[in-house]
């Protein structure tokens, strides 16, 4: 049962960059996503810290999409209907209280009544407002406040920009600003600020300060000069945060939080609806897998929490490359608190992209190339030990190899599966055979991700390159 209500304010537009494609598809509305006519973007064009404009298109040939956050809700409602949930679009959640024989009651108001359900578990996707966090845990900050002052502005018959499909993005001393296009006319040009730093009010006073913080951009403010500026401006929150203890299942109420309803990660990440979709999904096959296994509730519900964690800690070290990379080029005001923020470790997630400049994987790498003979060792002391993993639509426990490096266990890398890897290694001795010899183990993956896995399981301790 899906209780929803309609969004409050205007609709942003929003970004979704192609590597969404994967989990819309395995969610099972990409198709739908496909035939909604949205426009497909071909990358972003950036002047991020230089003068310089930079244009960075999506790898392969990728397509994004950009879109009206109300129209994608609707596509996902209709598809969410269509897959068998009863859909209440009009129901207003008051409040979400634990039942003593376990599960909990939720209280909202349909067309003016009030009605009450009970259910045994509830994953609450309320972003922002946040019921659960509303009703006692606490949502701590994680950076300075932002506030996004959005606008939508039009130009006919089009833009005159080299890619219109693309996202602008730029950063100025203020903040920074970027401009999605929402069809070949209209688009929405957005400046996020600190509020504590900008005098921001409301009616005219905002409508002054968006025209005046614009003014201080350069790309941005060139492509609004010759555009019509539709209606007034309006302001959304943007500021990051983090709903302690709310991301796992809360004992026997049993209600998960996902999406912005758990943590807010500053939307320059481009990566707020794919984060929020991935965490409801994850949030559906723990449920789902607690209710056919009731064994496996425990080590899911961990699982979930690990990942949500993983997932943001991944987002914050994203952001925290580009806030440095503003920061040096506007030491003062908007970026100077931004740079070089705490940033989440987690052992349990592995960094691709650190792990491709790991000083012990590159010299893996080197000697794997540079061996005409491979012969390949399972290091003595690596442990196995079973670790939730998702299986098809259910979280199951599968052994993980426990080394040093990845305490917590890890099982897959760049979709090889490393025990396997450690299983057949040993019985062949050069890198062809046993690229084959895997791909006939375990289900086939390309030649780049085998090697740089290969890498990995010798840099970091797995197997070991014999004499
Ligand atoms: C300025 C700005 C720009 C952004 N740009 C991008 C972008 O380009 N790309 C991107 O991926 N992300 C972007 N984001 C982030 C993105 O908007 C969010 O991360 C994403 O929408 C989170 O989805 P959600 O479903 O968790 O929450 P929401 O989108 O907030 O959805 C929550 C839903 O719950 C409903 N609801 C709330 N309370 C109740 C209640 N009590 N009863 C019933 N229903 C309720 C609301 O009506 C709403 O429909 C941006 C954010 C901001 C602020």
């Amino acid at each position: 049962m899906l209780l929803t209500r309609p969004a409050p304010g205007p609709p942003l537009a929003e970004s979704l960059t192609p590597s969404c494609a994967k989990l819309l598809a395995q969610i099972g509305v990409l198709d739908a996503i496909n035939r909604a006519g949205f426009v497909r973007s071909t990358g972003h064009t950036v002047r991020w810290g230089t003068d310089a404009e930079r244009v960075e298109r999506f790898a392969d040939g990728g397509l994004g999409w950009q879109l009206s956050r109300a129209d994608l809700d609707k596509v996902l409602l209709r598809e969410a209907k269509a897959a068998g949930a009863l859909v209440h679009r009009h129901a207003s959640v008051r409040a979400v209280t634990a039942i003593p024989r376990g599960g909990s009651r939720i209280s909202y108001e349909e067309r003016g009544r009030v009605r009450h359900i009970d259910a045994p578990w509830v994953i609450d996707c309320t972003g922002r407002s946040g019921i659960m966090s509303r009703s006692g845990s606490a949502r701590a900050p994680t950076g300075p406040r932002t506030i996004a002052i959005v606008g939508t502005w039009e130009r006919r018959p089009h833009w005159h920009l080299a890619d219109e499909s693309h996202t602008h993005v730029e950063s100025y001393p203020g903040g920074w600003a970027w401009s999605v296009p929402l069809s070949r006319t209209r688009r929405q040009v957005t400046v996020m600020l600190d509020p504590s730093r900008t005098d921001v009010a409301r009616g005219s006073r905002l409508r002054l300060t968006y025209k005046e913080e614009l003014a201080r951009t350069t790309m941005i403010r060139d492509m609004t000069e010759r555009a019509k500026f539709l209606g007034s401006p309006w302001a959304r929150d943007a500021s990051p945060y983090e709903s302690a203890g709310s991301v796992r299942g809360r004992g026997r109420d049993r209600v998960l939080v996902a999406g912005d309803a758990a943590s807010f990660v500053d939307p320059l990440s481009s990566y707020g609806v794919k984060k929020a979709m991935a965490s409801a999904w994850l949030a559906a096959i723990v449920v789902h897998s607690a209710l056919v296994d009731p064994a496996i509730e425990g080590p899911a519900l961990e699982f979930f929490a690990a990942r949500e964690r993983a997932m943001v800690a991944g987002l914050r070290r994203q952001l925290d490359v580009l806030a440095r990379e503003a920061a040096s080029a506007h030491p003062a005001g908007y970026w100077d608190a931004r740079g070089g923020s705490d940033v989440l470790e987690t052992a349990s997630d592995p960094d691709v992209a650190a792990l491709r400049t790991d000083a012990r994987v590159q010299a893996a790498f080197a000697a794997i190339r540079a061996t005409p003979t491979l012969v390949l060792r399972r290091v003595w002391n690596v442990k196995r030990e079973p670790r939730p993993v998702v299986r098809d639509d259910r979280v199951v426990l599968a052994d993980h190899l426990i080394v040093p490096a990845f305490p917590d266990g890890i099982r897959y890398i760049r979709s090889v599966d490393l025990t396997v890897l450690a299983e057949v290694a040993p019985a062949h001795q050069d890198v062809p055979a046993l690229f084959d010899a895997y791909n006939a183990a375990a289900p086939a993956v390309s030649i780049e991700d085998f090697l740089g896995a290969l890498a990995v399981a010798v840099g970091k301790g797995i197997l070991e390159i014999g004499g």
